[in-house]
C-alpha cells in the first residue's frame, strides 16, 4: 500500500480513544465512514453516552470552533467530552424523536417543506392568480383567515366551567391558576370597587356577572388602592382571550394550556371552515382543487393528484413536490395529511418527518445519527425505513443508528454491541464486527437474535368485555370491536392503521379508571428525578435530618440547601432563540446541586449528594426503610435500576419515561392500563422483564392494553386485535381478534405473516 492510500484509509474511520463519558470505561473503537453502523446493547449500557454524549457532542464542539469569534460567542459552549482522542469526525446531524415544534402553526406541510412548494405551485399555476406564495400561507397575514388568524378553529370560553359560583373572588371563584387569589391578575378585579369580593358569585346580580365576564374599556369610578390609576377595565373573557388564546400567546406553559382545555371549547372556524386561509387564497385552484383541499389529502392521494398536473409552468415544481411526497411515503407516512398539526404526531412519526427533511438535502459526507428509528413501526414498515437509511448512506454519508430491532440490525455494515450490563455493569464494547459474527458472539444481543419466541401456554380468560360499536373517529370505518378485560391485550397493525384511535374509543383517557402510560414528557421534569417522582426524596431528607439533628429543608436542593449559584439545578441553562437550549455544569457546586452547609452532614457515611447520586439498584442496598425500599424495588423491576436517584427526568428517553410511569402504578391493584409501545428503547433481553411486570398488573386484577409491534410481546398476549390492512384510509378495519396462536393463520393480516416468519 502506498502512503497516499494509507492516509485515505485512516481517514475512512472515525476513531474514538479512551472515552469515559457517564459509564463508559475507556472505550476505544473505530466507526467506518460511509457505512451504516448499528450501536446496540441493553438499556443503560452506554449507547447514548458513546453516540450522543461523545461522538455527536465533540463533532458539534469542533464545528463551533471553526466559526469566527463573534459568532462563537453566541453559540453554546460544549464541554469537551471525556475522552483521550476523537479523530476524523465529520459534521453530525442528530435525527431524534423529540417532538416537532410545539404549536398549531406547525404542520406536516411546514415541517417537511412540502407546504412552501405547494404555495409556490399555486402562485405560479393557480387560477385566478391571487398573489405570490405568502398569499397562500396561513402563517402570513396576507394569506391567513382573518377570523381565526390562520388556526382553522376558534375558541369559546365556557363561563360555567371557568367559574365556581359557590365561591367568592377571594375564595378562588375563577378556576384558572393565573387568576388565583393573591396574584396581580385577580387584583385587576378585586381592586375595581365594582364587586363584593367576599360574596359567592351565585349571589351576584345578572348585571354584576355580565360586568365581571364581558364589560371592558371604561375606568372604574371608585377603585381600591391597588388599582393602577390610568388603566381601563377589561372583563374576564376578553382578558383571557387576549392573554391566553390569541396568536401572540401560543407559547404558554404546558400546565396552563392543560388548564385552558378544561373550560375552552374549540370549534371549527365558521369563516374558513377550518381551511385556515382567507377567501382570496381559497378561490385559487389548480386542476380544480384549492390548496386547502390538497393539504387535507393523505400524502399518497396528493401524490397522485400532483402527478396529474400537466401545466408546463408547473413542471419543475411538480417534480420537486413529487420527490418530497415520495420520501414521506417511503418512511411509511403516506397516511398523513399535510395539514396535520405536528404536536399530534408520535415521537416515531416526528423522527421520520425529520428524516424526510434530511433526505431532501443535498449534503454528503455527513454523519447522521438516528435514535431508534424503528419506534412505532410495524415490521412491515421497518423494511421501508431500512431502504431509506441505506439511501442516506449511499449518498456518501455515515449513518449511525442506536437500535434494538433485529430487522434493522440485519442491514448493518458494522455492529457495535455495548454491555454487558447497565450503568456501572456496562460501558464496554462486548462485540464489534459484522452481523453474522454478532449472532455467534454469545452477547445478550447475539443470544436474542438467535432466540425463539413462544406464545403463552395457557392464555388467561377474560373477566368481561368492553364493547365498541360503530366507531368512526379518524380512519375507523364503523368498527365493532370487543376488548377483553382482566387480561393482556396487544393491539397491532401498521403505523396509521388506527390502533391508538380504537384504543381511545374503548378506553377514553378521560375515564378516571384508565391510566394511559405514555411516553409524553413529565411536567416540571427539569427539577424532578426518580427520587421526587416516587416520593422517596422526602423520607430520605427526614433520615438525614434525624441523623444530624438539623431541619429536613436543609437537604432540599430546591430550597434551603440548594447551591446559591445555580439555584439547586446543578447546571446553568442558556436559552438560545434559534437552537436548543444549552446546559453547562455549575462551576460553584460542580453539579452537586447542594450548598457546602448541606454537604457537611452525613447519613451512614455519605452526604446527601452522594446518596442521591446512587443508582436505584445500589440505593436498594442502602435503604431498608419501608417508606423507601418498595418504591425503589418497583423502579428496579421495570428495568430502571441503572438510573441514579437524582437524574433529572428531563434527560430520560421516551421509553424510560414510560417505564417510570409504569413503576408508579405497579401494586395499585385493578384499573385499566393503556401502554403505547412499551418496548421502545428496550433491549430484547429486557422484554421478558417488561412482560413479567405487565403480567403482574393483570394478576392484580388489571386490564392491560398494549399497542405493540414487538413480536415477542404480541406472542405472549392473551388476546390480539389486529387492525389494517394499510395505513390511513387503507386501514381502519379489525382484521383479526383472538388468541395470538391463531393470528399466524389469519390470511389478510400483515402482522400474522410476520409472526409466521418467526421461529416458535
Ligand atoms: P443507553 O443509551 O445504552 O441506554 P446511556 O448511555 O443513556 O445508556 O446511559 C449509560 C449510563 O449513564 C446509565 O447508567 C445512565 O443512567 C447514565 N447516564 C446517562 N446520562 C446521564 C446523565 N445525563 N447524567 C447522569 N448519568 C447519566
Ligand atoms: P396507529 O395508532 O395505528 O398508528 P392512529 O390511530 O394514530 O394509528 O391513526 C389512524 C388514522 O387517524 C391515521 O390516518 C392518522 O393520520 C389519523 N389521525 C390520528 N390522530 C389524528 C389527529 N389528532 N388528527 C387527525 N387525524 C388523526
Ligand atoms: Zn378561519
Ligand atoms: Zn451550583
Amino acid at each position: 500500500m502506498d502512503t497516499k492510500q494509507q492516509v485515505t484509509a485512516e481517514h475512512d474511520r472515525i476513531r474514538v480513544v479512551g472515552a469515559r463519558e457517564n459509564n463508559l470505561r475507556d472505550v476505544s473503537l473505530e466507526i467506518p465512514k460511509g457505512c451504516l453502523t448499528v450501536v446496540t446493547g441493553v438499556s443503560g449500557s452506554g449507547k447514548s453516552s458513546l453516540v450522543f454524549d461523545t461522538v455527536a457532542a465533540e463533532s458539534q464542539r469542533q464545528l463551533n470552533e471553526t466559526f469566527p469569534a463573534f459568532v462563537r460567542n453566541r453559540l453554546p459552549h460544549y464541554g469537551q467530552p471525556e475522552a483521550d482522542a476523537l479523530e476524523n469526525l465529520s459534521a453530525t446531524i442528530v435525527v431524534d424523536q423529540r417532538r416537532l415544534g410545539g404549536n398549531a402553526r406547525s404542520t406536516v406541510g411546514t415541517a417537511t417543506e412540502i407546504g412552501p412548494l405547494l404555495r409556490l405551485l399555486y402562485s405560479r399555476a393557480g387560477t385566478p392568480f391571487v398573489g405570490y406564495s405568502p398569499a397562500f400561507s396561513f402563517n402570513d397575514p396576507r394569506g391567513m383567515c382573518p377570523r381565526c388568524e390562520g388556526l382553522g378553529r376558534v375558541d369559546d370560553i365556557d363561563a360555567d366551567r371557568l367559574l365556581d359560583y359557590d365561591r367568592s373572588l377571594h375564595e378562588g371563584a375563577i378556576r384558572f391558576s393565573p387568576f388565583a387569589p393573591g396574584g396581580w391578575r385577580l387584583r385587576r378585579y378585586t381592586e375595581t370597587g365594582l364587586f363584593d369580593n367576599d360574596l359567592p358569585l351565585r349571589d351576584y346580580s345578572a348585571e354584576q356577572l355580565h360586568t365581571l365576564l364581558h364589560a371592558e374599556g371604561f375606568k372604574p369610578a371608585d377603585p381600591g388602592p391597588g388599582w393602577p390609576p390610568s388603566s381601563t377595565y377589561e372583563g374576564l373573557l376578553p382578558r383571557i382571550r387576549r392573554g391566553f388564546l390569541t396568536r401572540s400567546n401560543e407559547r404558554a406553559k404546558p400546565e396552563v394550556l392543560a388548564e385552558l382545555d378544561t373550560f375552552v371549547t374549540r370549534r371549527t372556524c365558521p369563516a374558513c371552515g377550518g381551511a385556515r386561509l382567507n377567501a382570496a387564497a381559497l378561490s385559487s385552484r389548480v386542476d380544480g382543487r384549492t390548496i386547502a383541499e390538497c393539504t387535507a389529502m393523505e400524502a399518497e392521494a396528493l401524490l397522485e393528484a400532483v402527478r396529474g398536473i400537466t401545466d408546463p409552468k408547473a413542471a419543475t415544481l411538480v417534480a420537486a413536490l413529487a420527490a418530497r411526497l415520495e420520501a414521506l411515503i417511503s418512511v411509511g407516512l403516506g397516511y398523513l395529511t399535510l395539514d396535520r398539526e405536528t404536536p399530534s404526531l408520535s415521537g416515531g412519526e416526528s423522527q421520520r418527518v425529520k428524516l424526510v427533511r434530511h433526505l431532501g438535502s443535498s449534503l454528503t459526507g455527513m454523519t447522521y445519527i438516528l435514535d431508534e428509528p424503528s419506534a412505532g413501526l410495524h415490521p412491515h414498515d421497518v423494511a421501508r425505513l431500512n431502504r431509506l437509511m441505506l439511501r442516506l448512506r449511499d449518498k456518501g454519508n455515515t449513518v449511525l443508528v442506536v437500535e434494538h430491532d433485529r430487522d434493522v440490525i440485519a442491514i448493518a455494515d458494522h455492529v457495535i454491541d455495548m454491555g454487558p450490563g447497565a450503568g456501572a455493569d456496562g460501558g464496554t464494547v462486548v462485540y464489534q464486527g459484522d452481523v453474522a459474527g454478532l449472532a455467534r458472539s454469545g452477547t445478550a444481543t447475539g443470544r436474542h437474535l438467535a432466540a425463539a419466541v413462544r406464545t403463552r401456554a395457557e392464555p388467561r380468560t377474560p373477566a368481561g368485555w368492553i364493547r365498541v360499536r360503530g366507531a368512526t373517529r379518524h380512519n375507523l370505518r364503523g368498527v365493532d370491536a370487543d376488548l377483553p378485560t382482566g387480561v393482556l391485550t396487544a393491539v397491532t397493525g401498521v403505523a396509521g392503521s388506527g390502533k391508538s384511535t380504537l384504543v381511545r374509543e374503548a378506553l377514553p383517557p378521560s375515564d378516571p379508571d384508565t391510566a394511559t402510560i405514555d411516553q409524553s414528557p413529565i411536567p416540571g421534569s427539569r427539577r424532578s428525578s426518580p427520587a421526587t417522582y416516587t416520593g422517596v426524596l422526602d423520607p430520605i431528607r427526614r433520615l438525614f435530618a434525624r441523623a444530624n439533628g438539623v431541619p429536613a429543608a436543609l437537604f432540599s436542593a430546591n430550597s434551603a440547601g440548594g447551591c446559591p449559584e445555580c439555584g439547586g439545578l446543578g447546571v446553568i441553562e442558556t436559552d438560545l432563540a434559534f437552537m436548543d437550549p444549552v446546559t453547562t455544569v455549575c462551576e460553584a457546586c460542580g453539579g452537586a446541586r447542594f450548598s457546602p452547609e448541606a454537604l457537611r452532614h452525613r447519613l451512614r457515611g455519605r452526604d446527601i449528594a452522594q446518596v442521591l447520586g446512587l443508582s436505584v439498584a445500589d440505593a436498594r442496598d442502602f435503604f431498608t426503610e419501608p417508606e423507601i425500599a418498595p418504591a425503589l424495588a418497583r423502579l428496579d423491576e421495570v428495568g430502571l435500576g441503572y438510573l441514579s436517584l437524582d437524574q433529572p427526568l428531563s434527560t430520560l428517553s421516551g421509553g424510560e419515561r414510560q417505564r417510570i410511569k409504569l413503576a408508579a402504578v405497579l401494586d395499585r391493584g385493578g384499573g385499566r392500563y393503556v401502554l403505547d409501545e412499551p418496548t421502545t428503547g428496550l433491549h430484547p433481553s429486557d422484554t421478558g422483564r417488561l412482560l413479567a411486570v405487565l403480567d403482574r398488573l393483570v394478576d392484580q386484577g388489571g386490564t392491560v392494553v398494549v399497542i405493540e409491534h414487538d413480536l415477542e410481546v404480541i406472542a405472549r398476549a392473551d388476546w390480539v386485535l389486529d387492525l389494517g390492512p394499510g395505513p390511513g384510509r387503507h386501514g381502519g378495519r379489525v382484521l383479526f381478534a383472538g388468541r395470538p396462536a391463531a393470528l399466524a393463520e389469519s390470511p389478510d393480516s400483515l402482522t400474522g405473516r410476520h409472526l409466521c416468519g418467526f421461529r416458535y
